[in-house]
């Protein structure tokens, strides 16, 4: 499956759910073999508060064509840290536009759930190259 990221509009302001600073912000519109597949955001806090810099990537998969809502999508985090990935039980990012948030456990039983990778290594990829 061909994986293509098109940068999105810089979302607004948000505050890291840990500590309140301000949060870097990226947003991605993801198409899967030239179909518009999820958005992604990628949150990113460097405060000196924290150990290591923290991370989290937001991927809202489902339905994004006019006439669709969030009921036709589902949304999974991942928290992003030196040793590796993981989804997360809880959203950095929580809105009706993303769709019903799936914790962990859930996620990785979802309908769509098989390219979750590809797209979160595309995300961390993409993220890695605008920071
Ligand atoms: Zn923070």
């Amino acid at each position: 499956m061909r994986i293509e990221l098109e940068p999105g509009d810089e979302p607004p302001p948000r505050s890291c759910p840990e500590c309140g600073a301000p949060l870097r912000q990226l947003q991605w519109f993801v198409y899967a073999d030239g179909a518009a597949n999820a958005v992604a955001y990628a949150d990113r806090c460097a405060a000196p508060v924290h150990d290591r810099p923290r991370t989290w990537i937001t991927l809202a998969f489902g339905e994004w064509a006019e006439g669709t809502s969030g009921a036709d999508r589902f949304a999974v985090c991942l928290a992003w840290w030196d040793g590796g990935m993981a989804l997360i039980d809880e959203p950095v990012r929580e809105s009706d536009l993303l769709g019903i948030f799936a914790p962990r456990e859930e996620a990785l039983t979802l309908d769509g759930v098989e390219h979750l990778w590809d797209v979160a290594d595309a995300v961390a990829t993409a993220m890695v190259v605008a920071l």
